[in-house]
């Protein structure tokens, strides 16, 4: 374990302790062997004149929702010192009304949720205190014998707690241990099952000995054989049926999430050993690293062995079974699908609402992962008993927060392949379909795609639609990505340069008939497969106005949009029994999207004794139309607004006389 410790970077601090306490947050939170996702807290702890001029002391401790690794000055909520102290003294309290007890007593309201280990916090009796759910040191927890290696491992270094429920359980439990105990012998405090605790009254001391300790606890592992380093082994790539195995992994999956959800696979060969060792149905499903894990990736996983559906069916039964040993009065049951799966021969899955989600599971999982199969090779993994595991994930604070939570954006979770998306209408496309939540990759001839589309939620794919196989190494690529496919824009297309039928050139005439028509063919064929496994699957054809009304010397351009349109409607009638909607939408005097410059706009619009922006609103409405207005109109008829409309060809042109 690196110590991150600057000398400069913590002298800018200034002798500021709460500005300490921000860089050595930061440090822990740098380090995901240490804490991940917003697991982990800290606090410090200082005196503050109050409005009357009275001098208060308070703990500033990390507020709910902020992460360490990014947390600021605003993200500690400052509480005082003798309400924590009061609170640690009473008998019982539920985590409701300590939240309540603590926002009460904070200083600043505008400050978020005070940890709920506050009052931990607040008892001990040094300036920094430091939190974590180390690794190394949690794993050796979960081993049969944990306490007595932890003991042998530390001495009476550390104060070591059994494992309670966190809160005020917790808080209490410590209280009770420590009421005549001499802090100053103590480097440490470990709790069972869950994280270590270092603390000082210098913020360097409190953060050298978190890193010294789980050092120590690092090299134990090693000695014992037991220490999983990670590799980077380049991802397997599926095959088509095992990304149709995979589509349809999603699908169930989804279906008892009750929304589409995103797949990460982790094929690494971590992941590979984990996933292939013969006791993995076993290990895999004793329980998480720490009990708070349980919120995002669920008690266990599901492991597909045999029929995957079958797997995700019984998973989701177990829970409800689970659910119904473990739960009281007044509780919800929530949704029974799993949030990672284990994939024999290939790695592990996770699965989120958004790409986020799924990536923050991914991460947990890899670190779960490592601890199970150190912990294997002493003595084997030992979680905690389900009824903790289920108190956690059922705690009130939490089912509180579910209550709280929004639905998200209209197409979290959903997942789009746009053609010819770097730039234009299609560009315009990808944009409106991210912003309203799908993950999107782009298909392009123009190699750039892949930098202008190169976010965890957004990926850009080199790809010729009119070659087959560059169109069907895309898609698979895709559906490796997410897991999936919901939605097609097919978009890709060219403008041929106008000219009459009697002068046509084969060329220009075969051209336009493979991008404008072939190729969508093409890339229909390599998505259905998928599209018939995506969750309330929608084709978006981008056709042109010249299929209702062509004009002269486009016979290259409109004859392949037409083609193009009449293939969108038999697809909507052969993919209708498969609950895929096609839908075209025609647009018209789009002049934004670059194909179009100045000089040819003026030279157009001249040509019909024009001003240019009277020639860009030449329709009966006299507006004009943007590629974003085709963009949303794309990701309207992706979404539930046309959620029962199929075979529709939409207009978006300002009105058009011919077309009306
Ligand atoms: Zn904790």
């Amino acid at each position: 374990m690196k110590n991150l410790w600057n000398d400069d970077e913590a002298n800018r601090a200034g002798g500021d302790a709460l500005a300490l306490r921000v860089y050595t947050s930061r440090l822990l939170g740098a380090d995901p062997d240490l804490v991940l996702h917003g697991g982990g807290n800290t606090s410090v702890k200082a005196h503050a004149k109050n409005l009357f001029g009275e001098s208060e002391e308070v703990l500033y401790v990390k507020g709910s929702g902020w992460d360490l690794a990014t947390i600021e000055a605003a993200g500690f909520a400052p509480v005082k010192m003798d309400t924590l102290l009061k609170m640690a003294k009473l008998k019982s309290l539920t985590d409701t009304d300590m939240v309540k007890g603590q926002r009460s007593a904070m200083t600043e309201p505008s400050a978020p949720n005070p940890s709920v280990e506050a009052i931990l916090h607040a008892l001990i009796p040094f300036t920094f205190v430091d939190h974590t759910h180390a690794d190394a040191v949690v794993t050796i927890t979960n081993t049969p014998n944990g306490e007595e290696r932890i003991r042998d491992l530390f001495g009476d270094r550390v104060l070591v707690v059994p494992y309670v429920m966190p809160g005020f359980i917790l808080s209490r439990t410590v209280y009770e241990m420590t009421r005549d105990a001499d802090w100053s012998r103590f480097e440490g405090m470990i709790l069972m099952h869950h994280g270590i605790f270092t603390f000082a009254d210098d913020g360097k001391t409190s953060y050298d000995r978190m890193i010294s300790l789980v050092t120590e606890a690092e090299d134990y592992l090693a000695k014992q054989g037991a220490r999983i380093e990670g590799s980077d082994v380049p991802a397997a790539v599926l095959s088509l049926d095992e990304l149709k195995e995979l589509a349809g992994i999603r699908n169930s999956v989804s279906g008892f999430r009750g929304k589409p959800m995103i797949v990460r696979c982790d094929f690494s060969a971590n992941a590979q050993v984990f996933s292939n060792d013969s006791g993995v149905d076993s290990f895999s499903t004793r329980g998480p690293l720490t009990p708070d894990h349980v919120i995002r990736t669920k008690r266990i996983p599901v492991v597909f062995n045999g029929d995957a559906s079958d797997a995700i069916s019984s998973y989701a039964a177990e829970y409800q079974s689970y659910f119904a040993r473990n739960a009281t009065n007044g509780l919800t049951c929530l949704d029974p699908a799993p949030r990672w799966g284990v994939w024999p021969g290939q790695g592990t899955l996770s699965f989120g609402q958004n790409v986020k989600e799924a990536d923050i599971i991914a991460d947990i999982v890899e670190h779960t992962r490592s601890a199970i199969l150190s912990a294997e090779k002493m003595g084997g993994w030992k979680s905690l008993p389900e009824q903790e595991i289920f108190e956690v994930e059922y705690w009130e604070l939490e089912q509180a927060k579910l209550k709280k939570a929004g639905g998200g954006p209209e197409l979290q979770g959903k997942i789009a392949v746009i053609t010819g998306g770097a730039s234009g209408i299609g560009r315009a496309c990808a944009e409106a379909l991210r912003a309203q939540g799908a993950a999107v990759a782009v298909l392009d001839i123009n190699p750039q795609c892949s930098e202008l589309f190169s976010s965890p939620d957004a990926v850009g794919i080199p790809c010729d639609v009119t070659d087959r196989v560059s169109v069907d190494h895309a898609v698979a690529q895709t559906v490796q990505t997410f897991g999936g496919i919901d939605i097609l824009v097919s978009n890709a297309g060219i403008f041929t340069s106008s000219r009459l039928i009697e002068e046509m050139d084969d060329e220009s005439w075969e051209n336009s008939v493979s991008l404008n028509l072939t190729s969508h063919r093409i890339v229909l064929q390599s998505c259905v497969p998928f599209l018939k496994e995506g969750v309330d699957p929608a084709v978006v054809v981008i056709a042109s106005k010249n299929v209702p009304a062509p004009g002269p010397g486009a016979s290259a351009y409109s004859a392949a949009k037409a083609g193009l349109t009449q293939l969108a409607r038999i697809a909507a009638l052969e993919l209708a029994p498969h609950g895929i909607r096609v839908n075209m939408l025609h647009p018209d005097a789009v002049f934004d999207t670059g194909l179009w410059t100045q000089e040819m706009l003026a030279g157009r619009a001249a040509s019909y004794g024009l001003s240019v922006d009277d020639y860009k609103r030449k329709n009966l409405l006299r507006t004009e139309i943007r590629s974003a207005d085709v963009g949303s109109l794309a990701a309207a008829m992706a979404g539930s607004l046309f959620g029962k409309t199929t075979g529709a060809q939409i207009p978006v042109d300002g009105g058009n006389d011919r077309v009306i």
